[in-house]
């Protein structure tokens, strides 16, 4: 049989048939992204063959991926530094920030577009909660969505408690497959309940998104929309790290950049130190935003790849 992998928890996978119903399944050999590890080897998104198990009707056996368009990895930095498939056959990756109750820092959002960029997937940025927006808050917003939509990443503003903005994510999201991901307490659930009437996804789980040692439970889960889509919810993010970037080609996912490539004066510049580059000059004259080349330096030297 072939399904649609709906839910992970790592050992279990739900995988919705071509028959329409809903199996419970195990991994039958091994799936490996050569030279990755991750603790799940298949993810949501994925298609797969499967097999029942003749003495139950809806648990099954995973035994073969077909071949995925995309994906899309994170490494948590913990000391594990596991790496986890966060979905497969995905349209756009979607990043739900705030600026404050948490607080989102730019880095964050940074290593996501990089995560993004690196495996080709077109991203954008949710900034929510905008009805806990001062006059002074709001301007601060539009200079972080300014920094984002001049290098070309969509940016919308929501309140998913007050549901404001909402029909015009809805466009966004129609018709794809979206990865929505998020530090705790953004506001990821609420916003997910929103758009899909009746869902109820649990909200406030993680109040104290600041206990960082903290394990919570964490599953990926496919979610279809009313008005045509499917989401992939994500577990919240306190972390990411950036998986299987060269250095050399880190540059390359900065957008920005991408067009003073191979105009520095050394041919292997890493735009660093080195004089004749034009990647410094750029950020001098502000034509590269300082925050963002802080965060090349930052994934560069891959010591701070926290939030
Ligand atoms: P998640 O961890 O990202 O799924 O976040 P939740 O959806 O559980 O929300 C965390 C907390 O933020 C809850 O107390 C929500 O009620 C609150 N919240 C979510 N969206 C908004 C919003 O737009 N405005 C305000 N003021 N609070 C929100
Ligand atoms: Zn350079």
């Amino acid at each position: 049989m072939r399904g649609l992998v709906t839910k992970s928890t790592g050992s279990w996978y739900q995988v919705l048939g071509d028959d329409d119903v809903s199996y419970d399944c195990r991994i039958k050999g091994k799936f490996r992204i050569k030279g990755i590890k991750t603790t799940n080897p298949i993810a949501v998104g994925d298609w797969v063959n499967f097999e029942l198990e003749s003495s139950e009707q809806t648990i099954g056996v995973i035994n073969s991926l077909e071949p995925r368009r995309n994906y899309i990895i994170r490494r948590s930095v913990n000391l594990s530094k596991q790496t986890q498939i966060l979905g497969a056959n995905l349209d756009q990756a979607l990043l739900v920030v705030t600026l404050a109750s948490p607080p989102t820092s730019l880095g964050f959002i940074d290593r996501f577009l990089v995560t993004a960029e690196a495996y080709g997937i077109p991203a954008l940025l949710v900034f929510n909660k905008l009805d806990l927006f001062s006059e002074e808050g709001k301007e601060i917003l539009q200079e972080y969505k300014a920094i984002y939509q001049n290098i070309g990443y969509p940016c919308y503003e929501v309140s998913a408690l007050e549901g404001t903005h909402l029909d015009v994510l809805q466009g966004v999201l129609s018709d794809k497959v979206t990865l929505v991901s998020g530090h705790s307490g953004v506001g990821k659930s609420t916003l997910i309940n929103r758009l899909v009437p009746g869902l109820e996804l649990r909200t406030g789980r993680i109040s104290d998104w600041s206990d960082k040692g903290k394990h919570t439970t964490t599953f990926a889960e496919m979610i279809n929309l009313p008005f045509g889509g499917k989401l992939i919810d994500t577990p919240g993010i306190r972390e990411l790290g950036v998986v299987d970037i060269e250095k050399t080609e880190l540059s390359h996912y900065f957008p920005e950049m991408r067009h003073y490539l191979n105009k520095c004066r050394f041919n292997n510049c890493r735009h660093i130190n080195e004089p004749g580059c034009v990647v410094l000059d750029a950020v001098e004259q502000g034509e590269i935003e300082a925050s963002r080349y802080e965060s090349y330096l930052s994934i560069y030297s891959n010591e701070d790849n926290r939030s």
